[in-house]
């Protein structure tokens, strides 16, 4: 396919960074031939002169979008005006039934259990997720996890960015074929980006997308640094857990600390400001808390994704229940999901 043929500064660099619209997803990053590009406090910074390829612009989830053929393309049709968080084929509440994942998951550990079950099975050759820095504490490192060890390891939600979609090039370096990618609703919409773009190198071995659901994310200087060490003196070494139902909930050994939302509204990452998914529309599965307790809210979106569900299910890695009508869970996405959608467009 024929396409322009236009630098980084006159295409990215201008419209998407400058403007202050990048997402810091990486994608540039990964696909530029000559790497010329990396990855510097959440954007993309040239290191290297460019060499024109313009394969950066085609790749950009932020730079010429369209919805309705991505969704053509996924789901064989346009989303229904009705279809307030997307195209979906089944909704389920589920749980890992394995106990050692119920304890390091952030919700009902069904994102973990569906990695574990791939993994296992022999699915899925590896897992595209979010580790953690060894150096860093709650400092997400993008990581191409092959072992059971791993995805447990980076079971849990930290809420600063992390670029899976720059962990992809681990896995083509490794050569391998049938990955799980989970990711954020703009790291989703990069996957899809990329499969629009023919870069079939990188998208080819994704066999499952699982998206997180998301209201925004966060600098990790600002929060973490600046707000959670800084201003309330905790060491985030001490902190076992994260969460965010209606307030910010911070596990420390000493208890539980509630943030309300709007003093840690300072340090979203501006990119996130242009983002009208929460649900991760785009993705297979989609996963998110909702605010329920102990188990994790799933949207079946594809046949792919209902048919894995529906395995790890049978072969007893998942427990589910169906989500009733007066189910506060559904209120909260169609609330999330509406919110989102009034932000100005990428
Ligand atoms: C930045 C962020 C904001 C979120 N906001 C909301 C929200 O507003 N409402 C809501 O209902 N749910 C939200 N979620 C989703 C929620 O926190 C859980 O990830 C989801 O419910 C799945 O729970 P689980 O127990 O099944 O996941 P787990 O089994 O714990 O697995 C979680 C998976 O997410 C990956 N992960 C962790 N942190 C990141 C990260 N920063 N970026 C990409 N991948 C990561 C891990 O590697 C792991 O594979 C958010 C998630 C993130 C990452």
């Amino acid at each position: 396919m024929a396409f322009n043929k236009i630098s980084f500064e006159e295409s990215l660099g201008k419209n998407v960074v400058a403007a202050e619209r990048c997402i810091g997803c990486g994608t540039c990053i990964l696909v530029c031939p000559y790497n010329c590009l990396e990855y510097r406090e959440g954007i993309p910074v040239i290191v290297k002169e460019c060499k024109v390829c313009g394969i950066c612009a085609r790749a950009c989830p932020q730079n010429e979008w369209s919805q309705s053929e991505v969704e053509k393309a996924v789901f064989n049709r346009e989303k229904q005006p009705s279809e307030e968080f997307g195209v979906y084929r089944k909704l389920v509440i589920a749980r890992a039934k394995d106990e050692a994942v119920q304890k390091v998951a952030q919700d009902g550990g069904a994102v973990t259990a569906l990695l574990t079950f791939g993994l296992k099975s022999g699915i899925f050759d590896g897992a595209i997720a979010s580790g953690k820095s060894r150096d860093k504490p709650l400092y997400p490192a993008p990581m191409l996890a092959t072992s059971l060890s791993e995805i447990l390891e980076g079971a849990g939600t930290r809420y600063t960015y992390s670029p899976n979609i720059l962990a992809l090039a681990e896995a083509v370096k490794q050569k391998k074929h049938s990955l799980a990618f989970v990711g954020t609703p703009c790291q989703i919409r990069a996957v899809r980006k990329l499969q629009m773009a023919g870069l079939k190198r990188y998208t080819a071995p994704i066999k499952l997308s699982i998206g997180l659901m998301c209201s925004e994310s966060f600098t990790y200087e600002g929060l973490i640094e600046g707000y959670i060490r800084g201003k309330l003196g905790i060491n985030p070494e001490e902190i076992s857990k994260m969460n965010i139902k209606g307030k910010m909930l911070v596990t420390t050994k000493s208890g539980v600390k509630a943030i309300p939302l709007a003093e840690v509204k300072p340090y979203v990452r501006k990119g996130c400001g242009y983002c009208q998914d929460f649900s991760s529309e785009l993705a297979d599965i989609s996963a998110g808390g909702l605010g329920l307790d102990g188990w994790t809210f799933i949207i079946i979106r594809t046949e792919t994704g209902e048919k894995i569900f529906e395995s790890a299910e049978k072969a007893g890695f998942l427990e589910t229940r169906s989500p009733d009508e007066k189910e506060p869970a559904m209120n909260l996405l169609l609330k999330l999901s509406s919110k989102k959608r009034k932000a100005p467009a990428a």
